[in-house]
């Protein structure tokens, strides 16, 4: 099996050069899947893994926008539609500079695995564009929007591809990417979900990723009869994963003590409360500004700007129980894992996608910690998503408390689907595995019941 792999990951690094987070990202899930592929030879003759890391359809564009100062812009557009096995493709739309064929590839392919572990019936994709949005004006932003969609309307649609936010893409960038569609398609459908509230979104929505990754946290946490009572976390970012991800841990009672943007990290050993999250959320989420003011506010914290002299970030190498990496993919390499572990970090739930090197990920699995892959800890996100689909479709709201009770129901139901797999699989506690198995069994056997295509 170990040639299978081999022989496996050089054929796809062949076919795909220099999509390193892609190669990654498959890797990981090929080395999982060797022990299915040795029990069910089916799956090997039909060819499935060698389906699904091949996009059903890949769109790229132009993207040409006007700036404030009347300068014409170019950007670079994308869609990955990955998988509609068991749905429509769903996932985010990142718009961020480093954004490449090869990162969003890797997205979309874990997003095929994420979006069947959340029971829902939702098939993968990803995309987004290199335009940054940082620095930019509300009409920028608007009008590089509108450009976006004026090309992706043709290829999306409730039933065919659902796009949500990632990086880059909040409650703002939805809502002129929604307009577009609509003005373009004289449509009122349920198209994209992270929607405004009065104009179909759903409750939790935007707490949904943060408060998903904490519960699964807390059902690590409980299968060694623990809670997240009294425990000190480490949270990166300070985005929509970040922002929610410290709000549950509050409300479970543990303590918070760093958040980040790409500028620096912030340490507060004195904790971050509910009075300071607010003020990071008004920081981030209405003035845009950068972390850095959290320290001119509380001067009891301490600010550090990325050091890239630094092959490590400090960040990680402070004492705590739990990290949360909700920033970006790769935020944690083999140096960091040492550190957290030294420092007796026994619970990982990654918020953000792959922000675990393979050599970490080795090092988390070989230390027996409770760690969660982001495939199945930031589930949360998407699930609600597909909640939001279904009332589109119903035109009918559900309450706040139902949409959290739901999201909690399919965090459980997430790890419990794990600890199975990984039981049944012969590596229990292995959350990497149960989480790549649990995924894939759906989405081959429905590719199995439809044939060839
Ligand atoms: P966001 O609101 O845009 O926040 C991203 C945060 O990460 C910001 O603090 C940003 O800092 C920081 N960041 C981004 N790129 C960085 C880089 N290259 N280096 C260092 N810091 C970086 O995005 P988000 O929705 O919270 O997403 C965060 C992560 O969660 C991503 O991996 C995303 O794929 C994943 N995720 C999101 C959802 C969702 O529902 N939103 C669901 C599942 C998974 P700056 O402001 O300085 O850029």
């Amino acid at each position: 099996m170990v040639d299978y792999v081999n022989i496996f990951m050089s054929r796809l690094q062949a076919k795909n050069p220099g999509e390193t987070e892609f190669h990654q990202a498959v890797q990981e899930v090929v080395e999982s899947l060797s022990l299915v592929l040795d029990r069910h030879p089916e799956y090997r003759s039909a060819k499935i893994l060698e389906r699904m890391v091949e996009p059903e359809r890949t769109i790229t564009f132009r993207v040409p926008w006007m700036d404030d100062q009347g300068e014409i812009q170019v950007n670079r557009g994308y869609r990955i539609e990955m998988s509609s096995a068991i749905g429509p493709y769903k996932g985010g739309l990142r718009l961020h500079p480093s954004v490449n064929l090869g990162i969003l590839k890797f997205l979309a392919f874990e997003q095929v695995f994420k979006n069947s572990l959340t029971t829902l019936p939702m098939g993968g994709g990803k995309g987004g564009s290199d335009f940054d949005p940082k620095g930019k004006s509300n009409n920028e932003v608007m009008r590089f929007c509108q450009s976006f969609m004026t090309e992706l309307y043709r290829h999306i649609g409730p039933d065919t591809d659902v796009p949500a936010g990632d990086i880059g893409v909040g409650g703002r960038e939805i809502g002129f990417l929604f307009g577009q569609y609509k003005r373009l398609r004289n449509e009122f459908t349920g198209v994209l979900t992270g929607k405004g509230l009065n104009w179909g979104g759903s409750l939790i929505r935007p707490e949904a990723t943060g408060y998903g990754c904490v519960y699964f946290a807390a059902e690590m946490l409980a299968t060694r009869g623990q809670t997240m009572e009294g425990k000190t976390c480490l949270v990166s970012g300070s985005g929509n994963v970040s922002q929610y991800t410290i709000e549950k841990i509050l409300q479970l009672g543990g303590k918070v003590v760093t958040v980040s943007d790409s500028d620096g990290y912030v340490y507060d050993e004195e904790g971050i409360d509910a009075a300071k999250l607010q003020f990071i959320m008004e920081l981030k989420n209405v003035r845009r500004g950068r972390i850095k003011a959290y320290t001119e506010k509380y001067k009891s914290a301490v600010y550090a700007p990325v050091d890239h002299a630094k092959d490590y970030n400090p960040l990680w190498d402070y004492k705590a129980d739990c990290a949360f990496p909700s920033a970006t993919q790769n935020e944690i390499n083999a140096k960091d894992a040492r550190n957290l572990l030294k420092n007796g970090v026994y619970v990982i739930g990654e918020g953000a996608n792959m922000p675990t090197h393979l050599e970490g990920v080795r090092q988390f699995l070989d230390a027996k910690i409770l760690y969660a892959p982001g495939k199945a800890a930031n589930a949360g996100g998407v699930a609600v998503s597909g909640l939001e689909m279904s009332q589109n479709s119903m035109r009918l709201p559900w309450t706040k408390q139902e949409v959290d009770d739901r999201l909690s129901i399919i965090m459980k139901s997430i790890h419990a689907t794990c600890v199975e797999c990984a039981d049944r699989f012969g590596t229990p506690g292995n959350y990497v595995n149960g989480a790549n198995i649990g995924g894939f069994l759906k989405v081959a056997d429905a590719m199995m019941d439809q044939g060839l295509v």
